[in-house]
């Protein structure tokens, strides 16, 4: 019987992954992967979140489910740790928050519920955006359209055709992903004034934004990522946010995250929560526990806090300095490439702009992965690895050039 499945095979970095494991070069380095390494290539467990899993090994007394919406605590605290606790939404009463396994979870649900709104709901994402939106989205039944927003020419963003697109495409009721910070795979954000145009539009259009949050705290930090978004949170009457917390706790494998749902009135976010829970209980019933009692506990404890956020700032501190490292060693060899984007990009990506040929020479040549669309994780970088990559990309970016000419 399942000789007559069709699939679209896995996700491209997962296969990639899978021949960098079998990969018997020792110097190999993995720039694919979306997780945060230390400087010795590990990716580590923070300090806090040992803590945190230490005193619920000792505390906690019950393996009863935490029921469709989630953790109680959990859920009373994502809202203010999002927009903070001032936030307009938020003393409105107009905003919930549900836990979901991941910002993945998030997504689905987000997706899930957009399609119970309306079959097939229109739903506008960037060109490009993270591999994973456009499948969720799909199998949720909505109607992928894209909008231009990288643009290749100085890798930045293409602010214009994003406006343009949106004004002349996006029809009353759609729905626009927009991420909130550490655009992936691009690295290229809006900067606080280009939200507060997007926000116009919005609400000009009668738009519905859907906020992946997915990287908060690894650019300039917890308040300053979320800038954008909370400006447009106090401004729009609707909104949904899809966050994560796998990244700013270190936390991938808890699948922690929520989706919130701000609404007009409280009369009508209760009507949103229903339909959002509808949607969870379908497809999963209820989320874990673990990762979620882990994010609270740090969060309701001052010094946890404290210790986790100056873990935080340590995490964003060795990614900038990996960018300059990365953007002096090539500059040592000299390398026929404009490497600004490097340290204008923001959060765990830089988005080369290599072309294939490049991505493929720096894999066969030197052992080095990258994404397909020539997308680095930056946190892959440590000074063991940072000379040989400088003269793998010198050597793929010369060896292409020649073959060009
Ligand atoms: N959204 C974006 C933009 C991401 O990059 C990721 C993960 O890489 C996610 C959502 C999903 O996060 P999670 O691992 O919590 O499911």
């Amino acid at each position: 019987m399942f000789e007559s499945i069709q699939t679209r095979g896995v996700d491209n970095l997962l296969s990639l992954m899978q021949t960098f494991r079998a990969d018997p070069r020792p110097h190999k380095v993995d720039l694919v992967v979306g997780v945060y390494k230390d400087e010795h290539g590990h990716v580590p467990i923070m300090r806090s979140v040992k803590e945190a899993e230490q005193r619920l090994v000792d505390g906690e007394n019950t393996k009863n489910y935490v029921g469709i919406s989630g953790d109680a605590d959990f859920c009373a605290l994502v809202p203010d740790v999002l927009l903070g606790a001032a936030a307009k939404p938020i003393v409105e009463r107009r905003m919930q928050s549900m836990q979901t396994p991941g910002g993945s979870g998030a997504l689905k649900v987000a997706c899930d519920f957009l399609n119970t709104m309306e079959k097939g709901k229109r739903i506008w994402v960037s060109t490009p955006t993270w591999a994973n939106h456009i499948p969720v989205a799909k199998d949720a039944g909505l109607t992928v359209d894209h909008y231009p927003y990288f643009r290749p020419s100085d890798k930045g963003l293409d602010f214009a055709g994003m406006m343009d697109h949106l004004q002349a495409n996006a029809r009353s009721g759609d729905v626009v992903l927009l991420h909130a910070c550490c655009h992936n795979p691009t690295g290229v954000d809006l900067s606080l004034e280009q939200w507060q145009t997007v926000t116009e539009l919005v609400m000009n259009r009668g738009l519905l934004p859907l906020v992946d949050c997915a990287y908060q705290g690894l650019a300039e930090g917890m308040e300053a990522d979320a800038s954008g978004l909370r400006h447009m949170a106090d401004a729009v009457p609707e909104m949904l946010i899809a966050n994560s917390f796998s990244k700013n706790f270190g936390i991938y494998r808890e699948r922690t995250g929520a989706i919130s749902v701000i609404a007009q009135s409280p009369a009508q976010l209760e009507q949103a929560k229903v339909g959002i829970e509808t949607v969870i209980r379908s497809n999963y019933s209820m989320p874990p526990s673990h990762g979620a009692r882990v994010v609270t506990t740090i969060l309701s404890d001052p010094a946890l806090c404290e210790d986790w956020q100056a873990e935080l700032s340590k995490i964003r501190a060795r990614i900038t300095e990996m960018r300059h490292a990365l953007q002096g060693k090539l500059h040592q060899r000299q390398v026929n490439l404009d490497t600004g984007f490097l340290t204008t990009q923001r959060g765990m990506f830089s988005y080369t702009g290599f072309s294939p040929e490049v991505v493929k020479r720096l894999k066969e040549d030197s052992a080095i992965y990258i994404a397909g669309d020539g997308r680095i994780n930056i946190a892959g970088l440590c000074h063991a690895n940072l000379e040989g990559v400088a003269d793998g990309m010198a050597a793929a970016i010369a060896a292409a050039r020649s073959a060009d000419s």
